[in-house]
């Protein structure tokens, strides 16, 4: 069958048995969101997307995500369909995700790979992320600073420089502060239940090694805990509550990613643009709070400024964009792993 599709298709026989793979899959295991692609109100590659996520599944819980993402996948696109589709694997099988996670990290492993002309390429693979990440962070803030002090070479440039230099045992001083957020339902940073949690950027991680991560000394992420009713955040931090946390913090821990469809810039790092039901900005009078606020990045926020384009914000927080050719899309932000 492979060899036949390949051919009609002009395809290599690996490209089409993967074809093929997909097909079968949303057939045999996700019709509900096989048949919103059928109806015309999911793209196919997003479908394709959420197959891929839940690949590892068994039957009975792969339909357990069938039917989350049925009332979810639509409006998303491949990336954030797979984003979501991760989300909804981790909560239908928290088991199976920890075992993966144990079974990956075993694979751990360091390689060296000669280039052709003077360069050679080294690899860390299957890293523990809270190792990976802390170590990207330690790098990038360093070659931040040489930057700022000065230093002509380039972000790249320089992050190679440092991790090479970090390598081969040359110390850099200074503190490494960063925030990396980890979601982590209440109860289960208690130890009540095992509820997957979320990194930030990453995608959901097993239970135990969240708590493991949120308690580790000098570490670089902060926990952000949620409301196991309705995965609304509870706390920012260590001893830091809702009303003293900052609104600004918390309109992009709420957001996490820019809030334009199809975006996936993370909130952390881009702007928070004024806007409320009559689309007023700051300029023209839009208070700010939590609803009012929306986390955008910087491309998207520009674009707001242009003709043509109209952004509103409805009292329940879901963003309106209004386009030249009149087009509306609408946004919330996602739920956590609700
Ligand atoms: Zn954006």
């Amino acid at each position: 069958m492979a060899e036949e599709l390949a051919m009609a298709l002009c395809l290599t026989k690996f490209r089409a048995q993967a074809l093929i793979g997909h097909a079968e899959g949303l057939v045999d295991r996700f019709p509900r969101v096989l048949a919103l692609v059928e109806e015309g109100r999911v793209p196919m590659a997003s479908a394709v997307a959420v197959n891929d996520a839940a690949v590892w599944l068994a039957d009975d819980k792969a339909a357990v995500v069938d039917e989350v993402m049925a009332g979810r996948v639509e409006g998303k696109n491949p990336t954030q369909a797979r984003r979501s589709g991760n989300l909804a694997v981790a909560r239908a099988d928290p088991e199976g995700l920890e075992e993966r996670a144990r079974r990956q990290r075993d694979a751990r492993c360091f390689d060296l790979r000669h280039g052709s002309a003077g360069v050679a390429g080294l690899s860390l693979e299957n890293a523990p992320v809270e190792k990976a990440v802390a170590a990207y962070v330690c790098v990038d803030r360093q070659a931040r600073r040489l930057r700022r002090d000065g230093e002509m070479r380039t972000l790249d440039q320089l992050r190679a420089d440092v991790a090479l230099d970090m390598l081969v045992g040359k110390q850099f001083g200074g503190e490494v502060k960063a925030h990396v957020y980890l979601y982590l339902d209440a109860l289960t940073y208690a130890g009540l239940r095992e509820v997957p949690a979320e990194l930030a950027g990453h995608g959901p991680i097993p239970a135990s090694l969240a708590r493991e991560i949120a308690a580790a000394p000098g570490t670089v992420f902060q926990r952000i805990l949620t409301d196991p009713a309705g995965g609304q955040v509870v706390e920012l931090g260590r001893r830091r509550y809702r009303p003293r946390a900052g609104l600004d913090e918390l309109v992009r821990v709420r957001d996490r990613e820019c809030r334009r469809p199809g975006c996936t810039r993370p909130a952390q790092f881009g702007d928070l643009d004024h806007c409320d039901t009559q689309g007023r900005g700051w300029k023209d009078g839009c208070p700010t709070n939590a609803t009012t606020l929306v986390g955008l990045c910087r491309a998207d926020h520009k674009l707001r400024d242009l003709p043509g384009w109209q952004h509103t914000v409805a009292p329940d927080g879901t963003l309106t964009i209004t386009t030249p050719a009149n087009q509306t899309y609408h946004a919330g932000p996602e739920p956590l792993l609700g």
